[in-house]
C-alpha cells in the first residue's frame, strides 16, 4: 500500500486506542495486530471472511473503511487496491490536505468541442504535420500576454509575448483575454498562472520517440513545479475547482488538457486532440 494510505490506517488507528506506534507508513507486526484489532470491532461492515485476510489485504480493507466513513465511495469492501480504491485514496488525501473533497470527475467532464479541428496527436503523427507542417520549426505567431507572467523557473523574467504556431495564435489570445477578464491579475497571481513553463520546444516527447506538441509550439506549460509530469489530481494543484474556468477556457476553443483527460502532466494544455 502507499505510505500515504498506511499513514492514514496507522492514525486511524492511534485515533482508536489500538496503535502506539509512529504514524510513520512503516509496516509492523503491531500494526498488523492492531488492524485486526480494528477490523473485529465492526463485522458487520466486512465481507465475509474479512477477518481471515492476508495481512496486506485486510490492511486495504480498513483503508476502504475508513475511506467511506468519510463520505468516498470505496465500493466493494474487498481489500483489494484497485481503480475505485485509487481513485478513492485520492479524494482522500484532498480531503486531508485542504479540507474539501475535490469536484467528482464525472461532474466536469472535459469537453469534446473542436471548433478549429485541431488535429489528433497520435500514431506516427501525420495529422499533426499535415495540419501544422514540420515540427521543430520555430514558432510562426506570436500573442500578447493580458497579465504580468513570468518564467517559472527565473521568476525575474517577465513573459510580455508569447511564441507559439501561427494557426493557434488568435485562439490563444481569446483563451487570454478571456482569463484575464474573468479572474484580474490579483487573482491570476494567486493562483499561479503567471507562472509560465514554456510553449516552444524542438524536442521529442519525454521517454519517447515521438514529437512532443511543444516542437510545433501548440502546447504551453503552466505552474511547472505544482503540476509535474507525474503528478496525479491528488497532488497537482491545477485541478482545484479555481481553476475550472481556466480549463473551460482552453477546452472551448478546442485545446486538451493532459490532466484533465489524463490526469498527468497538469502542467500541459495543447491544441491538439487525443
Ligand atoms: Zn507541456
Amino acid at each position: 500500500m502507499l505510505k500515504r494510505a498506511v499513514i492514514v490506517v496507522q492514525t486511524h488507528l492511534k485515533g482508536l486506542g489500538l496503535f502506539q506506534g509512529n504514524a510513520d507508513g512503516a509496516a509492523s507486526p503491531a500494526l498488523e495486530a492492531a488492524v485486526l484489532a480494528a477490523l473485529q470491532r465492526r463485522p458487520g461492515d466486512m465481507p465475509s471472511g474479512g477477518t481471515t485476510f492476508s495481512a496486506k489485504r485486510r490492511e486495504v480493507t480498513l483503508f476502504q473503511l475508513i475511506c467511506k466513513d468519510k463520505g468516498i465511495d470505496c465500493d466493494p469492501v474487498d481489500g483489494f487496491w484497485g481503480p475505485v480504491t485509487q481513485e478513492a485514496y485520492e479524494r482522500l488525501v484532498h480531503l486531508l490536505d485542504r479540507g474539501t473533497l475535490p469536484p467528482l470527475w464525472r461532474d466536469d467532464e472535459p469537453s469534446d468541442a473542436n471548433p478549429h479541428s485541431w488535429p489528433r496527436d497520435t500514431g506516427n503523427q501525420a495529422a499533426m504535420k499535415a495540419f501544422y507542417g514540420p515540427p521543430a520549426a520555430g514558432p510562426t505567431g506570436r500573442v500578447q500576454v493580458p497579465w504580468k507572467l513570468r518564467l517559472a523557473w527565473d521568476k525575474s523574467q517577465v513573459i510580455k509575448h508569447i511564441s507559439c504556431h501561427a494557426k493557434v495564435e488568435a485562439s490563444l489570445d481569446r483563451v487570454l483575454q478571456k482569463v484575464h477578464a474573468h479572474y484580474g491579475d490579483a487573482e491570476l497571481k494567486r493562483l499561479r498562472l503567471d507562472l509560465f513553463g514554456g510553449c516552444y520546444a524542438p524536442r521529442k516527447k519525454r521517454g519517447g520517440s515521438t514529437w512532443s506538441t511543444h516542437a510545433w509550439a501548440v502546447a504551453l506549460d503552466w505552474d511547472p513545479e505544482r503540476n509535474q509530469l507525474k503528478m496525479g489530481r491528488d497532488r497537482a494543484t491545477l485541478d482545484a475547482r479555481d481553476y475550472d474556468f481556466w480549463w473551460h477556457a482552453w477546452e472551448a476553443e478546442g485545446w486538451v488538457s493532459l490532466g484533465r483527460s489524463r490526469n498527468f502532466d497538469w502542467m500541459h494544455v495543447q491544441a491538439a486532440r487525443l
